[in-house]
């Protein structure tokens, strides 16, 4: 191994040691779980989720938050959320169903998903939820089919850049394009109420919500030129969390985010919104999960471990790096994590720098509490990760 290789690799382990360390001993109760749990296991911090939701309510005062529950859908998760006053950001009738069965009133559910089955626009609908976004004439077609009178916002494409999961190629339309949404939304009955935007997830390029929020607001002033009068800004998702790389934290986004809002909307929409998912999550989870085997390959050292990209690692294969931990000491290796399945795509890291664990040794995937349970398949006969929420 080269040098820096070596000492990258011991800044490595120690950040994910420190990171996990840290971790249980601000939340005792998950100590004894992380050692117990069954692996693979996801093991979710309820009070940390909560106090997430708190943070971003204290930074942004002004703001309603509506969680996207795509991030993370346990039960649990979204009680807790309920308990503290958080709205939902719903794409599908399983995820409405589950929101409504905790008691969440309809006017704080809202669907931004700019494409939907109409099936569950209706459902949606006929349940009480009102507002849904949209990004074409054929979806202003299909919500007035079956949601007539339904409130609508466009969601405009924003630059992406600096985000590890970018959005922007599948949804969003130019200003033009969204203008005339809005007024043939209101030709057809529907109420257009506002804009949004995505910056891409895992964002951490603040430049992003600069040209978001500028560019809304340039959208506003020609609607109101046009005698449309709108009312709410989705500032949509973004929010990122730490990986093996710290990331911008939430009060310097809200600053520089209110900073942009009193420079380009003096006069405030009257609802500010805003759908964090990773960032209300992210890094409220463990995956704990188990090294089944090791392995030379040439000149590699690989560890197989009982999760994978299939059952729940998945965004390991767009490029989210988790921070690795293993309670051993000794000499750092650089390895491969392999997953639990035959596939060869199935890797979910490489270059991670470990001691030598032995097989049976429990392995920690930290801030793995978006985007995992939620993609898990039982592919190849491997369970998806159990969740314990505490
Ligand atoms: C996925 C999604 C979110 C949440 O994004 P994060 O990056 O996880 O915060 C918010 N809004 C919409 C419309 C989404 O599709």
């Amino acid at each position: 191994m080269k040098e820096t290789s070596i000492r990258a690799g011991e800044l490595q382990f120690a950040y994910a040691k420190k990171y996990f360390e840290e971790f249980l001993s601000s939340r005792p109760r998950l100590k004894e779980k992380i050692m117990e749990v069954e692996t693979p296991s996801l093991l979710m911090d309820l009070d940390g989720v909560k106090s997430r939701y708190v943070q971003i309510k204290y930074h942004l005062p002004e703001v309603n938050v509506y969680y996207a529950v795509k991030a993370n859908d346990h039960i649990d998760v979204l009680r807790a959320l309920s308990e503290v006053g958080s709205g939902f950001e719903v794409a599908s009738i399983q995820e409405l169903e589950r929101v409504l069965s905790l008691g969440v009133p309809s006017e704080k559910i809202i669907s931004s998903n700019p494409v939907k089955p109409e099936e569950f626009v209706a459902f949606a609908y006929e349940k009480g939820v009102n507002r849904f976004a949209v990004d074409s004439y054929a979806e202003v077609d299909k919500i007035a089919r079956v949601a007539p009178r339904a409130r609508v916002y466009v969601r405009i494409v924003v630059p992406n850049e600096g985000s590890e999961w970018p959005l922007s190629r599948k949804f969003g339309v130019d200003e033009e394009t969204a203008l005339s949404l809005l007024e043939y939304a209101k030709e057809k009955g529907l109420v257009p109420i506002g804009v949004t935007f995505h910056v891409g997830s895992q964002c951490n390029n603040l430049r992003n919500w600069f040209i978001a929020i500028r560019n809304s607001s340039r959208l506003w002033e020609r609607a109101r030129g046009r005698g449309l009068r709108l009312q709410v800004l989705n500032m949509g998702g973004g929010i990122p969390v730490r990986y093996v790389q710290e990331s911008l934290k939430i009060e310097d986004i809200a600053y520089y985010v209110r900073g942009l809002l009193r420079k380009y909307f003096p006069t405030p929409p009257y609802e500010l919104q805003m759908e964090p998912g990773r960032g209300i999550v992210g890094d409220q989870g463990v995956l704990v999960a188990k090294v089944i085997g090791k392995a030379g390959r040439g000149d590699e050292m690989w560890l197989y471990v009982d999760t994978g990209v299939f059952n729940g690692l998945a965004e390991a294969l767009g490029g989210i790096r988790y921070p690795v931990y293993v309670e051993r000491e000794g000499e750092l290796k650089e390895w491969v994590i392999g997953g639990v399945s035959c596939d060869s795509m199935d890797v979910i890291a490489k270059r991670v720098y470990l001691p030598e664990p032995e097989v049976g040794d429990r392995i920690y995937f930290l801030s793995a509490g978006a985007y995992t349970t939620v993609y898990a398949s039982e592919f190849n006969g491997f369970p998806k990760p159990k969740i314990t929420a505490l």
